[in-house]
C-alpha cells in the first residue's frame, strides 16, 4: 500500500516537503491541509509586495500541487475542522509545516500602547492576509519607528516610504495602499540594538534603500566601523563588509536630497514606548557591542514617533496536541522528528530564520526520515479525511478552486499590477459560489 502523508500548511516548507516526498517514493500520496483558501504561506502573506520576483517560486509549487499523487484541502483548519489525532489516524505520516506566523512580543514598558504593531500583523495587513486585514494601523503621523535590523524591518521601512508610482506594479492590498499613501510619514527610524556590522539585512535589500524615488537613507558615519573585527567565516565577513560599504555610501550622500528619510539608528536598544496610552515616542539606551552582544551604556535618548512597528522575529502559535519547545518557539523535535509518524519542517522545526530556499533541506530530511520510518502504507488517507469533512459540513477549497480565486484576482488587477487581492475569506469563497465578487476595501 502507498504511504499516505498529510502536510499541514501549504507554504514554502510544506511544498518543498511534498516535492521531496514525491521524488523519494514513487508510490506515496501527499495531501495538503491548509487553513486559508489561498496557498503559498509567506509567499503571498509575507514576501514584500514590491518583491514580485521572489514570489515566482509559487509557479513550481503550483506544479507540485497539480501532480496526480497530490491532494489539496484549503480552508480546512487544524484543531477546528480536523484534530491532529484524527489526521494521524487517517495518514501514515503527518508533517507540520505551519510556520511561525505570530510576533515575538516586544515586552518593554508601553509596548501595549495604541500605535504599537508587530511586523507579522503589519506585514499581514499590507499583504491582505485575512487574519490581519482589520488591523487598521493609525499612520497619521510624520514619524514611525521600526524596531529590528533584519529583512522584515527593512521591508516594512521601504513599503512605508515608497511612492504610489513605485508601488503601482505590486500587489499591495488596496486598504493598505490607501492608508500608507495618505499618511503624512516623512521620517522612518530603523532601529538596531547592535551595530551595523551585526545587522541582519541582506545587501540587496540594504542597497535598495539608496534607490528610492522620494526617500533618502540617513546614516551617522561615526557609527560605521572601519572594518569587521569579530571572528567569523570569510563568507560572513565579506557579506558584512559589503553592508558597511553600502552604509558608508549612504553616509556620504548630501542631506536634504529627498522629501522623506529612513534613519538607520544603530547601537540603540528600545527601553520604553512613550505616550499616554497612545504612542508619542520611543526611549532608547545607547549600547556598545562587546563580543557580539549589545551592552547598555547607561546613556538614554528619545525619538518622537506616532507609531512603532516591532520587527524582532516571529513565533509559532500554540497547536493543540503538539509539543512545543517554549524557549526556542518551535515544535519540540529531533531534526524534524516529533513523534512516531509526526514530523516538522521549516520555521515550525527550526524557528524563524532563513530564506525561502532554506526550507528545501528540511523537506529532503523529512522525506528521508519518512522513508526510513515507514516501509509500507497502512492508513486510508484522503477518503477518510473527505468523509470527516462532509460529516462536519466543511467545504474544502481544492487547488482548482484556488485557481479560480487567483483568476478573479488577476482579472481585477489595476493596470501593471499582478493581482488585486481578495482579503476576506467570504469574498474568496464567493468566487467559488459564482456570486457577485467585490474586492473589499476597508
Ligand atoms: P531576523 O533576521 O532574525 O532579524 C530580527 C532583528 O530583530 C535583529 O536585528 C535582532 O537583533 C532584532 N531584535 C530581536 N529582539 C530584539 C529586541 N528585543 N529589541 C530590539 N531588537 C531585537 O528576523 P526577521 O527580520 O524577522 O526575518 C526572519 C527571516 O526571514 C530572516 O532569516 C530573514 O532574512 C528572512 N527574510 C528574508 C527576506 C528577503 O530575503 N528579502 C525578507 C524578509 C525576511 P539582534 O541581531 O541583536 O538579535
Amino acid at each position: 500500500m502507498p504511504v499516505q502523508v498529510a502536510i499541514v500548511g501549504a507554504g514554502p516548507s510544506g511544498f518543498y516537503a511534498a516535492a521531496a516526498l514525491l521524488r523519494a517514493d514513487a508510490a506515496c500520496h501527499v495531501d495538503f491541509i491548509e487553513a486559508l483558501p489561498t496557498p503559498f504561506g509567506l509567499i503571498r502573506g509575507g514576501v514584500a509586495p514590491d518583491h514580485q520576483s521572489t514570489k515566482g517560486v509559487s509557479r513550481a509549487f503550483a506544479r507540485t500541487a497539480q501532480e496526480p499523487r497530490v491532494g489539496y484541502y484549503g480552508n480546512v483548519v487544524l484543531g477546528r475542522d480536523v484534530s491532529l489525532d484524527e489526521l494521524r489516524g487517517f495518514y501514515d505520516a503527518v508533517v507540520l509545516a505551519t510556520g511561525a506566523p505570530l510576533d515575538r512580543p516586544l515586552g518593554i514598558p508601553g509596548s501595549d500602547a495604541t500605535g504599537v504593531y508587530g511586523a507579522a500583523a503589519f506585514v499581514g495587513w499590507y499583504n491582505g492576509h485575512p487574519d490581519f486585514c482589520d488591523l487598521n494601523p493609525d499612520l497619521n503621523t510624520s514619524a514611525v519607528a521600526v524596531i529590528g535590523n533584519g529583512n522584515v524591518a527593512i521591508d516594512v521601512a521601504r513599503v512605508l516610504v515608497k511612492t504610489p508610482a513605485e508601488m503601482a506594479a505590486t500587489d499591495l492590498a488596496d486598504h493598505a495602499a490607501k492608508a500608507i499613501h495618505q499618511a503624512p510619514i516623512e521620517d522612518v527610524y530603523l532601529i538596531g540594538r547592535r551595530g551595523p556590522a551585526e545587522a541582519k539585512f541582506t545587501n540587496k535589500e540594504l542597497t535598495e534603500m539608496g534607490d528610492l524615488a522620494a526617500c533618502a537613507p540617513m546614516v551617522d558615519p561615526a557609527q560605521i566601523p572601519a572594518q569587521v573585527d569579530d571572528e567569523m567565516s570569510d563568507r560572513d565577513r565579506r557579506l558584512r563588509e559589503k553592508n558597511l560599504a553600502t552604509l558608508r555610501g549612504f553616509a556620504e550622500r548630501p542631506p536634504g536630497e529627498k522629501p522623506k528619510r529612513v534613519h538607520f539608528l544603530f547601537c540603540a536598544k528600545p527601553v520604553e514606548v512613550l505616550g499616554d496610552g497612545r504612542v508619542s515616542g520611543l526611549r532608547l539606551e545607547r549600547t556598545r557591542v562587546d563580543s557580539g552582544r549589545a551592552v547598555g551604556t547607561g546613556e538614554f535618548f528619545e525619538i518622537p514617533c506616532g507609531a512603532v512597528i516591532s520587527a524582532i522575529g516571529y513565533r509559532m502559535p500554540p497547536l493543540a496536541d503538539v509539543p512545543v519547545d517554549e524557549a526556542k518557539g518551535v515544535v519540540t523535535n529531533r531534526d524534524g522528528r516529533v513523534a512516531p509518524g509526526l514530523y516538522a519542517v521549516g520555521w515550525a522545526k527550526r524557528g524563524p530564520v532563513g530564506v525561502i530556499g532554506t526550507n528545501k533541506a528540511d523537506g529532503d530530511t523529512a522525506a528521508r526520515q519518512i522513508g526510513e520510518d515507514i516501509a509500507e502504507g497502512a492508513r486510508p488517507g484522503s477518503p477518510a479525511l473527505e468523509a470527516l469533512l462532509v460529516e462536519r459540513g466543511v467545504r474544502p477549497v481544492s487547488f482548482a478552486d484556488w485557481q479560480r480565486i487567483e483568476a478573479a484576482e488577476g482579472a481585477a488587477a489595476p493596470a501593471g499590477a499582478p493581482r488585486r487581492k481578495l482579503i476576506r475569506i467570504k469574498d474568496m469563497l464567493a468566487v467559488l459560489e459564482d456570486s457577485e465578487v467585490k474586492v473589499t476595501e476597508s
